[in-house]
């Protein structure tokens, strides 16, 4: 994934496609946290509807009711430092006693201090691994959630800060923790003291935020805020309601809550009437479903089974062991087939094994539970495999377009999806018609980027030049200083024959990348990868320099060989070497899984090599060639 970030990408076609899998990334990863992430500033444009298995159980059955277990114990650790403020722990022993059904016996366990030292030894983990906190809670959990003893567990970790340096107060996790041998997830939270301490400030205190945190993410751990009528549109799993301990817990709601504490109330520690109801709804919904159906609670019990298979499943993936990691993602479905992320891990695990029609099969079969699940990595599946018409066939109804809820600029994702496949059917009034709406929308960020300059190339592509330049044109200021945006301008001008105005955009995006690889050879960032430089310096027709670019990016490790035999092919296609440039493309050939093979048959930049015999012959898939023109090069 390190590879697969926004500003490291070119190219109209695979541009996105690198976004867009960066951002699947998101879907499927196991035990990613589900709360308080950040704000994205799009107005979603709908909302996805809840799943068969959402409506069934809202909330968190396994500490709302005594079906499953009837133990709560509550874990908390804290690292060295960040000691839970007593007031905080009393709050959620409090909620827990408050909404817990009856006859729950619940036990808050003030348990380990983690040395300082240790935290820091995992937070370089973190970096390494990506393990991190998780990597403590492995060695820290002291109990595990236990069906003989019918104790459930949920494991609290107090800790200066999450890894990434987000603002988070806090955030729920899904602890996966091995046993005995064997994988088991334990749900919990983390508060991290930190930016709980940052925020503190006259009659706010840290320890009044530490227990607004601990018992907002509690609220997470219980499920809350599903229910449309009441989230926010913007963030979900947040409630609308600014008294409710639900609400986001940001600077503006922190003041809003400063200026009515001045006026003599407090802080809310507590969920809102409509949240109260939610909790009271699903009980009572629970507790009339097991009365009909005895077998409810053995429901219960394998959906949990299922996730921890689900997860057993990653972690035989992390390990290598690919034939064990389908295995228990395989039971898992088996045993809870209506619930979608396990089809979506397998569908994962097959297509990276290059078992193309089973994952397919796994993709098609989580959209039947929650198409948007299942879609995405099906589309993105399909499109790799260049079986453009299938996309059409999936998107041309404009389902997706409600389907903003787990990410927002999924939206982009799923236009640009199609705007490309129709394009690469030869539609393109379709294509553009799918784009309208989403750019120019004075947007300034990545994916208004992405969406603008594709439109712009596939209007230059098929020789709509003004309706280019304007598009181009109307892109955010912001947006025009990027290098993204001068590369697409840049190639426009050379369409209409303007070279100079050509020439000195390249100059400037080749001195702006130039500027970037001594950062990006120092620390192998790949969002620090000059992508335009080989390409500027070729179509400046500046060999030497190219060469010496390409020359260099060679020596740097860890550079992603197939990308750097695309780069190579494209750089030495454009200063018209097509010996040379058809054999640097020699890795990729027959590449089945690789969206940088994928992308090779529609690449512009290879236009000039295309109809050689020995490009047909390591490309068959390729034919016929799309008639792209080639670009003409500045000098
Ligand atoms: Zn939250
Ligand atoms: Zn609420």
């Amino acid at each position: 994934m390190e590879d697969e970030t926004a500003r490291t990408a070119r190219g109209p076609g695979r541009r996105w496609r690198r976004v867009a899998i960066l951002l699947l990334g998101l879907l499927f990863l196991d035990g990613a946290p589900t709360a308080c992430r950040a704000v994205l500033r799009y107005p979603g444009v709908g909302r996805k509807p809840l799943t068969a298995l959402q409506r069934e159980i809202p909330l968190n059955p396994f500490i709302l009711t005594n079906l499953v277990y009837r133990k709560l114990l509550i874990e908390v650790d804290w690292v060295e430092g960040c000691e839970p403020a007593p007031k905080a722990l009393a709050a959620l022993e409090r909620v827990a006693r408050k909404y817990c059904p009856a006859g729950k016996e619940i036990g808050i366990l003030r348990d380990d201090e983690i040395p300082r030292k240790r935290w820091e030894e995992a937070m370089e983990a973190e970096k390494e691994l990506g393990e991190g906190r998780n990597e403590l809670a492995q060695h820290y959990i002291g109990h595990v959630p236990d069906e003989a003893t019918r104790t459930e567990v949920v494991y609290v970790l107090y800790s200066p800060r999450p890894a990434a340096g987000e603002a988070a107060f806090g955030q729920s996790e899904s602890w996966s923790v091995e046993r005995g041998g064997r994988i088991v997830n334990v749900t919990g939270l983390s508060v991290f003291k930190d930016p709980v301490r940052r925020s503190a400030h006259l009659w706010v205190t840290a320890d009044r935020i530490d227990a607004m945190t601990l018992v907002h993410e509690f609220g997470h751990v219980l499920g809350l805020v599903g229910n449309p009528a009441h989230a926010q549109l913007h963030l979900p799993d947040h409630c609308r309601n600014p008294d409710c301990v639900m609400t986001h817990p940001e600077l503006r709601s922190i003041l809003y809550h400063a200026f009515v504490g001045f006026l003599g109330a407090r802080l809310p520690y507590d969920y809102c009437n409509q949240c109260q109801q939610d909790i009271r709804d699903a009980q009572r919904s629970w507790e009339a479903r097991a009365a009909a159906d005895p077998a409810f609670p053995h429901r219960l019990s394998a959906w949990r089974e299922a996730g921890r298979l689900n997860s057993e499943a990653w972690g035989f993936w992390r390990k290598g062991s690919r034939e064990e990691a389908i295995e228990s993602a395989r039971k898992a479905a088996a045993l809870f087939p209506d619930w979608e992320r396990p089809h979506g891990t397998l569908g994962y695990f097959l297509e990276k094994e290059g078992r193309t029609d089973e994952a397919v099969a796994s993709f098609r079969e989580a959209m039947r539970y929650d198409r948007a699940a299942g879609l995405e990595p099906l589309v993105r599946l399909l499109i790799d495999q260049r079986r453009y018409a299938e996309v059409v066939e999936l998107l041309r109804d404009g389902s997706w377009r409600g389907m903003t809820k787990d990410y927002e600029n999924r939206r982009y994702n799923f236009a640009l999806w199609l705007a490309f496949s129709y394009d690469r059917l030869g539609r393109t009034d379709e294509a553009l018609s799918t784009m309208r709406g989403f750019v120019p929308d004075g947007s300034s960020d990545a994916y208004a980027d992405m969406a603008g300059v594709f439109t712009a190339s596939l209007l230059r592509r098929h020789g709509r030049l003004d309706e280019a330049r304007r598009c181009l044109d109307q892109m955010s200021r912001r947006l025009r200083k990027g290098n993204r945006w001068k590369m697409e301008r840049a190639r426009l001008a050379l369409a209409e024959g303007r070279r100079e105005e050509a020439r000195q955009l390249l100059e400037e995006v080749a001195s702006s990348d130039r500027a970037a690889l001594p950062k990006y050879k120092k620390r192998l960032d790949s969002t620090l990868l000059p992508n335009e430089l080989g390409l500027s310096l070729a179509l400046l027709g500046r060999r030497e320099e190219a060469r010496g670019v390409l020359a260099e990016l060679e020596k740097a490790p860890e550079f992603p060989a197939e990308r750097l035999a695309l780069l190579r092919a494209e750089v030495l296609a454009l200063l018209g070497d097509s010996e040379t440039a058809i054999e640097a493309l020699a890795p990729l050939s027959g590449k089945k899984n690789s969206s940088w093979a994928a992308g090779v048959c529609e690449d512009e930049d290879l236009a000039s090599i295309r109809s050689d015999p020995r490009f047909t012959e390591m490309f068959p898939e390729c034919r016929p060639p799309l008639p792209l023109p080639a670009p003409s090069p500045a000098r």
